[in-house]
């Protein structure tokens, strides 16, 4: 098992994050340039929902940096989906993808994005089956300061915005109603209450 230091070094729960991989980059990588100068606003977590009179919240989802902001406002979505497909694993960088669509008027979004576009015939020919296929292909995009993916658009569904759960930093978030591609699923992925790990604080 590893040690708490080295677990520290890898660094996954954000404070001091940024120096820590810079370290263990150094001895064999140069650093590309940022794509663009970093705002100078740091992102700050994302405010807990507000409900209005009748029932509709507004929700802020963001990247790292803060710069791609989207506020959405309204009821609870109807489509929120848990995918484990080895698309959303690569797209995530986690072993499994959560996402919720909102109507398009429910959503607006401020600062930039890049696309990372995937047809349906480009999806087809991964060689496995994924959700973008099933989708009929999609647009993820992502901060092009941070690298953060925020939103994506569905070609199937060219009236909802899907944004990534993670980026509303809202443990009250509702909980997916659909899973797919379980045959991708890391045997613990659902289950890390139950894992023995050493807890960091
Ligand atoms: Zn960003
Ligand atoms: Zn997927």
């Amino acid at each position: 098992m590893p040690s708490l230091a080295a677990l520290a070094g890898a660094c996954f729960t954000g404070a001091g994050c940024g120096a820590g991989i810079v370290k263990l980059n150094t001895a064999t990588v140069t650093p590309s340039a940022p794509a663009e100068e970093a705002p100078k606003v740091a992102a700050t977590a994302a405010p807990s929902p507000k409900t209005d009179k009748t029932g509709g919240k507004t929700r802020i989802a963001q990247c790292n940096c803060g710069q791609l902001h989207l506020t959405v406002t309204g009821p609870d979505p109807e489509r929120i989906s848990l995918c484990h497909c080895n698309l959303c694993q690569k797209q995530s960088g986690n072993i499994f993808a959560v996402q919720a669509r909102f109507p398009k008027e429910q959503v607006v979004i401020e600062g930039k994005s890049t696309p990372w576009k995937m047809s349906k015939d480009e999806a087809d020919q991964l060689g496995y089956p994924n959700c973008v296929s099933l989708g009929g292909g999609a647009a993820f995009h992502f901060c092009p300061v941070c690298g953060s993916t925020v939103w994506y658009t569905a070609d199937s569904d060219s009236a909802r915005v899907g944004i990534k759960v993670g980026c509303f930093t809202d443990p009250t978030f509702p909980q997916p109603k659909l899973s797919g591609f379980e045959s991708y699923m890391h045997p613990w992925a659902l289950n890390t209450a139950e894992l023995q790990v050493q807890h960091l604080k």
